[in-house]
């Protein structure tokens, strides 16, 4: 190729680059102005057009600046974030989803295990061919660069048409705004550069010592447990206890004491879901979760998780799947059934009076949804097995999520069971999902838009409590509950006073 031969002006290199960044990874950019603009309308066309014309300058203009200032430094940067953008461009193509800060806190909170779920050809063939062969060329291009004089000389001509063409379409600006989140999570590389470091400021602030609440008294010696199931993924609308066409419920529809509320979850993902489910009030600060409270108390505190992303946990009995599957025989034992290993022999070799078990489920995390599940509890079939979602027929879609709704009921049965045979207790089971789900829905699949974008699926999610008859407790007829209500809720089950308590917060009577 004569590009890698022949020496290449800096300029124009740049303006090259600009050009195949811009072909290459935009098409979901633009795509959503199309379909949010009328691209038929005189203002429509000048926004696309003004739009390309910024985009393509104002990229080459940023890579310009880089190769000039970090030389070499700069070409290996250029060609990372060309192998990055196209793994990027896979993931909102394949799944719709927006690389906004939520999104990158999900990325750099994978595990490999989950990692490993999404490998796929496809993806490999979008690395290779918009990732990697470009990125050789970065590297090996000999670039002729330029006097100083003349790097100023084109950064103030850059910079002054860039504003000219921004000021010219002021009239689009609030159109920009109002679309700022989307367009900001569609345009490369700057959606995860932006949103990664915002998320190391976050992380950093957030890792700042929680706030610790005010101590909490255990107002009597009544043997009581709480098992506070946190789901993955689930979202109501698939519960046949929600009204769901499928009997996806047979255990649980059959058990009596059992009753179901309306409920929202307070984001799409789920850092903040987990979050949300175990702090007192939700706000942007970290207080000090249910379990850490509640430990600190004196209350037995039993954190069993085949999941992650919860804020950090600081008790004794944290016990990760690793942990949990090394006592744990049998074929269940690789799937979230070994959450419920040995859970009722720990219950009743507590010394305590007061027990709070939270097992943290991820048995509905997608895309494999069809792994999640042991084979017999395939009970909807066909079922999806590519990891690519869109490739699969609806139906076998949501056979294999319906056949993890149907495995969450057979879990959440045997927690009852267990529950059931602690008579000295008076115990409770609380279900909530962390989030909800999108299923082909408007074209969306899994989770993780921005709240005020997401449809219901990502956000309706099931809430659903049993308590024993021997606990004498009745439930209030809430309409529509949000996540706050677990903490405040479990206080009062378990009989704990403390002045962060709030009634109005608690789902028993
Ligand atoms: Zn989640």
């Amino acid at each position: 190729m004569r590009l890698l031969k022949d020496n290449i002006k800096i300029v124009h290199f740049c303006l090259l680059i600009g050009c195949l960044n811009f072909l290459f990874f935009h098409y979901p950019f633009f795509k959503f102005i199309f379909n949010s603009l009328d691209y038929r309308s005189f203002n429509g066309i000048t926004i696309i057009i003004c739009f390309i014309i910024l985009m393509v300058i104002a990229n080459s203009f940023a890579f310009f600046l880089i190769l000039y200032l970090l030389r070499f430094a700069g070409k290996i940067v250029l060609a990372l974030s060309f192998v990055i953008n196209a793994m990027a461009v896979y993931f909102i193509n394949t799944y719709g989803v927006i690389i906004d800060g939520g999104m990158v806190g999900n990325v750099l909170n994978t595990n490999y295990d989950e990692a490993a779920g999404f490998f796929s050809v496809k993806l490999l063939l979008y690395v290779i061919v918009l990732g990697v062969i470009p990125a050789i060329i970065i590297i090996k291009a000999k670039i002729v660069t330029v006097t100083f004089k003349r790097f100023l000389g084109i950064t103030s001509a850059t910079l002054l048409f860039i504003l000219i063409v921004a000021f010219a379409n002021s009239q689009n600006w609030l159109w920009v705004d109002k679309n700022s989140k989307v367009l900001g999570g569609l345009a490369m590389p700057w959606s995860y550069t932006v949103n990664l470091s915002l998320h190391f400021i976050h992380q950093h602030q957030e890792n700042e010592k929680e706030i610790l609440l005010p101590d909490a008294t255990i107002k009597d010696h009544q043997k009581s447990v709480v098992v506070l199931v946190i789901g993955e993924s689930a979202r109501s609308e698939n519960f046949s206890l929600y009204g769901y066409g499928k009997n996806t419920n047979p255990l649980l529809s059959k058990t009596p004491d059992v009753y179901k509320f309306n409920a929202t979850s307070c984001a799409t993902y789920t850092t903040a879901g987990v979050k949300c489910i175990l702090e007192h009030k939700n706000t942007g600060e970290l207080y000090e979760i249910l379990p850490n409270y509640l430990y600190r108390n004196g209350v037995e505190v039993v954190w069993r998780t085949t999941n992650w992303g919860e804020p950090p946990v600081h008790i004794k009995n944290y016990l990760n799947k690793e942990a949990l599957m090394k006592d744990c025989k049998g074929d269940g034992c690789a799937y979230d059934e070994v959450l419920l290993n040995n859970l009722k022999e720990q219950i009743a070799a507590s010394t305590k009076d007061k027990v709070l078990i939270v097992l943290h489920t991820s048995t509905s995390h997608g895309p494999e949804y069809s792994k999640k599940y042991p084979p017999q509890f395939e009970t909807f079939k066909p079922v999806c097995n590519s990891v690519e979602l869109a490739k699969c027929s609806n139906t076998e879609l949501v056979n294999a999520y319906d056949n993890t709704i149907g495995y969450t009921d057979y879990i959440l049965y045997n927690v009852i069971e267990d529950l059931k045979q602690l008579k000295e207790y008076k115990s409770a089971m609380i279900f909530v999902s962390d989030h909800g789900e999108s299923l082909g829905e408007k074209n969306l699949y899994m989770h993780g838009l921005p709240l005020s974008l997401a449809p219901k699926q990502q956000y309706d999610i099931p809430f659903i409590v049993w308590t024993s008859d021997n606990s004498l407790k009745q439930l209030k007829t809430e309409n529509s509950l949000t996540q706050e209500y677990v903490f405040h809720s479990v206080l009062n089950f378990l009989g704990i006073q403390s002045p962060v308590y709030n009634e109005e917060l608690n789902i028993f009577k």
